[in-house]
């Protein structure tokens, strides 16, 4: 009873932190309607028919109507052509009712991913890919900032873990997880190690860490007993396993038993991915007021 106690204490439950601010961000739509302001609009773009991006992409759908957002849907087919995605992503940019633009990834191979990401006008890219928005979180300036490592960010911050000072260790060097969230704990004044598939000694690293960020796609893979005892560990991975169970990329039960903060799979990171796309979308559409106030 009592060890089950100190594993619900533990456990980061994202899941509760997205409702939360989920919740916060449809009450200020609501009181944006009131004030007789429009409200923010997101454009997804899914091209192809890839099984988990629809998955994503009926989501992300799903939570743009709950916090009362304008939301438009493209899907296009498969074999569309990278020219007819950035005339789409043209018409979008200049679309006064559309404040935040994501083109669902991946991206059939006949379209030149970067391009895309390039198109999208920086001010309505609220996946934080573009170099522009990347340059600014590396420039201390963050402005719209890669979703799933800002909702790691929140995480950490809702469990009151104070980043200053601490040792952390990220494994994974994606553009989408791994490099931005190093920058982030960088902004926090974290000490940061990077890890990626030439890293010599992994598990040295690992165990040297007070933070733990997760993000490779194999299931498992950070073992428990590399974590440092009163370690916080956010484990980004979902992976789908052959049972059809998703799984993180830490072995959870031997890591919950020395870490003093972890994320479950699911129901860590991933619902934040999420609730910090609408987050962002509501940044894009009050920057666009704000801007026309200066
Ligand atoms: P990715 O683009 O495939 O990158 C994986 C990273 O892991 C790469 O930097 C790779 O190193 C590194 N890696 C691979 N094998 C390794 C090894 N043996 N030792 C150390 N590092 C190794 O993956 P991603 O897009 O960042 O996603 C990572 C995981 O997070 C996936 O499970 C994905 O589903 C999940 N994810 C979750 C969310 C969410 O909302 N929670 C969002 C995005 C992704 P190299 O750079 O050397 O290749």
């Amino acid at each position: 009873m009592n060890q089950q106690l100190n594993i619900d204490d533990k456990r980061i439950d994202g899941k509760a932190v997205a409702a939360q601010l989920r919740r916060d961000i449809a009450g200020q739509v609501r009181a944006r309607r009131e004030a007789g302001l429009a409200p923010p609009g997101l454009a997804v773009v899914l091209v192809g028919e890839d099984p988990a991006s629809k998955v994503y992409v009926g989501s992300k759908v799903k939570a743009c109507a709950e916090a009362g957002f304008v939301s438009k849907t493209y899907r296009l087919e498969a074999d569309t052509g990278e020219a007819e995605l950035l005339a789409l992503i043209d018409g979008l940019n200049a679309d006064a009712e559309i404040h935040g633009i994501l083109v669902q990834l991946p991206l059939p191979p006949q379209i030149d991913v970067q391009a895309v990401i390039e198109r999208i006008d920086p001010a309505k890219d609220v996946d934080g890919f573009h170099p522009y928005n990347l340059g600014r979180l590396a420039g201390k300036a963050p402005t719209l900032r890669p979703c799933t490592p800002y909702g790691c960010m929140r995480l950490l911050k809702n469990a009151g873990v104070d980043c200053v000072g601490k040792k952390a260790v990220v494994i994974g060097a994606s553009n989408i997880v791994g490099r931005p969230v190093a920058l982030e704990l960088l902004l926090e004044r974290a000490t940061v190690t990077v890890c990626h598939s030439k890293t010599v000694n992994l598990a040295d690293e690992v165990a040297q860490a007070d933070i733990v960020i997760a993000a490779v796609g194999i299931p498992g893979f950070i073992k428990g007993k590399w974590i440092k005892p009163g370690a916080v560990v956010i484990d980004v991975g979902i992976n789908r396993l052959e049972s059809g169970k998703l799984a993180g990329d830490v072995e959870y039960d031997s890591a919950q038993l020395r870490a003093s903060k972890i994320t479950p799979v699911p129901g860590g990171v991933g619902p934040m991915t999420i609730a910090c796309l609408l987050q962002n979308t509501l940044e894009a559409c009050e920057a666009v007021e704000a801007s026309l106030l200066h």
